[in-house]
């Protein structure tokens, strides 16, 4: 209760305050906490979200070279063409180490295309063809159906376009789905983040630098606690300190918590290894991560609300020109 008090608080000082165009940034902080504190009038429609998982996971496991992975990829692409200005799609053959030839979709839906500041957001959309975390060996080798690992990353992405698409951003935006994340062996490298690597020595434009970027992988958690990630903080101390305080003023200090984390073989790291500001939020404190019970009853709509709030908000801060 207090909480919603004092956010109301803050959104009335905020219109007493603002009232020049200048202002507008605050107007945006001051909604966005009472969205968060009251799940009213929030940009980020986490039923929504919760549904994306579930129609992803409707498809099957999403496994490089199976049918679910394709119709999976023509779904996500259409959903991503309602709401974006522009979507592209880069296809490619991934030859494995063992020499299999996988085909690979990386989505990016963009908006504001030809605008120089902009955010990236990615989150990996396959799913892993091994359960090999599994408690029981019997399903180690059936695939996961990642509805939190992939599945919930996809949806803030979804869920953020939705938003986008209603009121356009005044920053560009891109949103990646990138393919092939969790394919391989994470102890030797190999056949892992496939889709971040391709598009890291294939970037959409020459000296495409966004502002930053976030990678949002393992964020349905029903107790989720992110740490600081330690590539991102090595890489990226700016964006962490950025999100984190987003994060924070919204009131979600506990689960955005200052804590350091561990270094986590993810997406972003091809992209910080190019030079992009990209960081990790990522919770891999989750029990059933790389098992068969990773299903859509196990990721919370009120996470995913959370934590589509920061990201859209993230977006909300940022005026066309840099204040
Ligand atoms: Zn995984």
């Amino acid at each position: 209760m207090s909480q919603i008090r004092d956010s109301l608080i803050v959104l009335a000082w905020g219109a007493v305050l603002c009232t020049g165009a200048a202002c507008g940034g605050e107007r945006a902080d001051a909604a966005g906490r009472e969205a968060a504190a009251t799940g009213a009038a929030s940009e980020f429609d986490g039923a929504a979200a919760l549904e994306a998982v579930r129609a992803q996971v409707a498809f099957g496991a999403r496994v490089p070279g199976t049918e679910a992975h394709a119709r999976a990829a023509d779904w996500l692409e259409a959903e991503l063409r309602r709401r974006a200005d522009t979507v592209i799609v880069q296809r490619w053959t991934h030859t494995t180490a063992d020499g299999r030839s996988l085909p690979m979709r990386n989505i990016l839906a963009r908006f504001r295309p030809t605008e120089a500041r902009r955010v990236l957001y990615l989150a990996h959309w396959d799913s892993r063809p091994v359960a090999d975390s599994d408690p029981d060996p019997a399903k180690r080798r059936a695939p996961v159906l990642g509805a939190n690992d992939g599945g919930s990353g996809v949806a803030i992405l979804l869920g953020v376009a939705e938003a986008l698409a209603r009121r356009a951003p005044e920053v560009g935006v891109d949103l990646l789905l990138v393919d092939g994340e969790d394919y391989g062996d994470f102890e030797t490298n190999t056949d892992v983040l496939i889709g971040s690597r391709y598009f890291a020595e294939r970037l959409p434009e020459p000296g495409y630098a966004p502002l930053f970027g976030v990678l949002w992988d393992m964020v349905g958690d029903e107790a989720p606690v992110f740490e600081q990630e330690a590539h991102s903080v090595r890489g990226a101390p700016e964006v962490v300190q950025r999100v984190w305080s987003t994060a924070q003023r919204l009131g979600h200090g506990a689960v955005f918590t200052n804590r350091s984390g561990l270094a986590i073989t993810d997406d972003h790291v091809p992209l910080l290894a190019k030079g992009l500001r990209v960081i990790d939020v990522i919770d891999l404190d989750y029990p059933w991560h790389h098992t068969v019970a990773d299903t859509p009853d196990r990721v919370s709509q009120q996470t995913l609300q959370l934590v589509g709030d920061v990201a859209v908000a993230l977006i909300r801060e940022l005026t066309a020109t840099p204040r």
